[in-house]
């Protein structure tokens, strides 16, 4: 058995791949699916999740259901900011959403918060 942390973070990983987990068992019966495969989300660097978190995560909470087994497919999604002064969206360089071109930094956030499945893949 590998060893793993047991701080808050891994908790919350945990707690969201539950959710997840859930949500593909309900949508892959109502397609009349007996397995999962393959489980694809999006997660944006300011969701708060970690990828190999989640990747492990998902493998303890997928046991025991239709999704144990299946493949956890992870689009990481960069942070993106606007900036009305210059009316440019931008990636900032760091997790501080600092213009990239007039350095003001910026509260508007246009995409680096998801935490989302996308698709499953069935049978
Ligand atoms: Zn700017």
């Amino acid at each position: 058995m590998a060893g793993f942390d047991v701080r808050g973070l891994y908790v919350h990983e945990v707690s969201l791949m539950q959710d997840t987990v859930i949500i593909a068992v309900k949508q892959a019966r109502e397609a009349g699916a007996q397995r999962i495969h393959r489980v694809m989300m999006r997660v944006g660097a300011l969701s708060g999740a970690v990828p190999e978190t989640l990747e492990f995560a998902f493998e303890i909470v997928a046991k025991g259901t239709m999704a144990e087994g299946a493949v956890l497919e992870i689009e990481k999604v960069p942070v993106l900011c606007y900036c009305s002064a210059c009316a440019e969206e931008f990636e900032p360089a760091d997790l501080v959403c600092e213009c990239t071109r007039c350095a003001r930094p910026s509260v508007e956030i246009r995409r680096g918060r998801e935490l989302q499945l996308t698709s499953l893949e069935v049978s």
